[in-house]
């Protein structure tokens, strides 16, 4: 099958978040699998160029429309971690240092949107299916059915994936946003097309995305779940519940040669579910490195965007309460704004002497290694979690979960003592309820299982290390969509 993803990040080039490796796991897997899968992303002035190979330019004079003009924009061509990728320019839309947050981010993607699938028609690229992400290239389905199905391109079929629902690209110029691109906003700003359901004055990418696909999917099959009601479809629910029979969950995957304690460069001590013991080296690793007390205890750690969405009350009380129960706390994460680093910086301030914590706010890889390697618990108390990728490394490296029953936490973690599946194949411990007592529930069991069943705690994390979590699975999930919406 040839598949094209239009996306607007794509790991390690083009990368804010877990979408970009999703990108590249996924494209990687469908090669792997037999199938031809091609990426096109913006030529991102900012990006990560030392991460592609054999950048060149394939096309010349790609005409765009652009308001009342054609601007002409050069591809280029290029492999990002092995994935054939095309490079579209933007003129001023894509000399920037960053891939979001600007004023004109709508006008910025809608325009590469177009972009893309006019590189695909003139160069005759005639995919069986063109797979889209998130808002920034929501209106993909939509351009391609009406601007192109009369030209004679009307075999591929749309597959659009929601990675998250925050930023669904609302927008309340439809006019001048889709008439720059040559589309008629008449005929989408319409209640059963792309009319926002609850701001009527605005259009909805992400709704058009839905409406116009062929098969839409999210990240996990909780979140695919919980998105049909109001409180994570953020108003998107009414048209999923409508749209239900053509939307599904795939959980994501993790990259298993980049997460793989055996053979990890990272990490000073590698080690698999048959050499166990030797992960504890890297306990001894990691304290030296933060400076922790060499003590009897378990490291119960934390690697994270610090955002809303994580849970910050709950990871505050969980340095307290960790260290109250008799364990050792690590943080690694940064905050996009100033007042929640600062709050972090207060604690760790407080807590400057405390041989038995230490925050590191703060984008580190290296770091983050070694902390899934050489600690005991891995906490990850988000509200919302659409699918969560921490978890899955956090397994693989024999290092127990403790996680809130939401989203795709709730898919890929089993609470050794409540799910059912027992101590044979459980997996971490979980929680419902996202406050301090319910947090306290999990966490203290985590720790009175390391310090009253050892070996227990060991068989859990060694049921961890076993769960396959790559893309193996999922990449045949999508295979199964992809065919079954080509048969249609
Ligand atoms: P999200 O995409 O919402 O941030 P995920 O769990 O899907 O959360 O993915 C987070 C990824 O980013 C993981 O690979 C995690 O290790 C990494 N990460 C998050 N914060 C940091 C940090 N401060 N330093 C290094 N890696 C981090």
């Amino acid at each position: 099958m040839y598949i094209v993803m239009i996306t607007p990040e794509i790991a390690p080039a083009a990368k804010v978040g877990g979408l970009a490796d999703v990108v590249v796991g996924l494209s990687r897997q469908l090669i792997e699998m037999g199938h031809a899968v091609d990426v096109i992303v913006p030529m991102y002035k900012g990006m990560r160029y030392d991460q592609i190979e054999d950048l060149h330019e394939v096309y010349g004079e790609l005409w765009v429309p652009h308001f009342n003009e054609w601007r002409a924009e050069k591809v280029f061509e290029g492999k990002v971690a092995g994935v054939k990728t095309y490079f579209v320019t933007g003129g001023n839309y894509t000399e920037r240092d960053n891939i979001y947050g600007y004023d004109d981010d709508l006008f910025r993607f809608v325009y590469f949107s177009r972009a893309a699938l006019e590189f695909m028609f003139k160069t005759e690229k005639r995919p069986e299916i063109i797979h889209c992400h998130d808002w920034g290239t929501a209106l993909v389905p939509a351009m391609y059915y009406d601007l192109y199905g009369g030209l004679g391109w009307n075999d591929a079929r749309a597959v659009f994936t929601i990675h998250n629902t925050e930023s669904q690209g609302l927008c309340w110029y439809a006019d001048k946003l889709l008439g720059m691109v040559g589309m008629n906003a008449k005929n989408y700003h319409q209640a059963d097309k792309m009319r926002d359901d609850a701001k009527h004055n605005c259009i909805n990418l992400m709704r058009g995305g839905i409406v116009y696909s062929n098969f839409v999917t999210t990240v996990s099959p909780t979140f695919a779940s919980e998105i049909r009601g109001p409180e994570s479809g953020r108003g998107l629910h009414n048209c999923l519940n409508v749209y239900s029979a053509k939307v599904g969950g795939v959980i994501n995957g993790i990259d298993y040669e980049v997460w793989n304690p055996a053979t990890d460069k990272k990490i000073a001590h590698n080690y698999s579910a048959e050499t166990f013991v030797e992960k504890y080296k890297n306990k001894y690793g990691l304290r030296e490195w933060l400076h922790l007390a060499d003590a009897w205890k378990p490291i119960v750690s934390v690697v994270t965007r610090l955002t809303h969405q994580k849970g910050l009350d709950m990871i505050k009380h969980a340095i307290y309460s960790t260290l109250e129960k008799g364990g050792q706390f690590v943080l690694l994460g940064e905050s996009p704004d100033p007042k929640v680093n600062a709050d972090f910086w207060r604690i760790k301030n407080e807590l400057e002497n405390c041989p038995d914590a230490h925050l590191w706010l703060g984008y580190h890889e290296d770091l983050a290694h070694l902390i899934y390697a050489g600690s005991d618990i891995f906490l990850i108390p988000s509200l919302y979690e659409p699918c969560g990728l921490t978890q899955m490394i956090a397994l693989r490296y024999g290092t127990v979960p403790v996680v809130r029953e939401t989203g795709g936490l709730a898919d890929t973690i089993f609470d050794v003592d409540h799910s059912g599946r027992g101590l044979a194949n459980g997996n971490g411990y979980t929680f419902k309820d996202a406050n301090a007592a319910g947090l306290d529930s999990a966490l203290g069991r985590a720790i009175g299982c390391w310090y009253d069943y050892p070996d227990t705690f060991n068989k859990i994390a060694e049921n961890g290390m076993r769960f396959d979590y790559s893309w193996k699975n999922p990449a045949h999930d999508y295979q199964n969509i992809y065919n079954f919406i080509k048969a249609k």
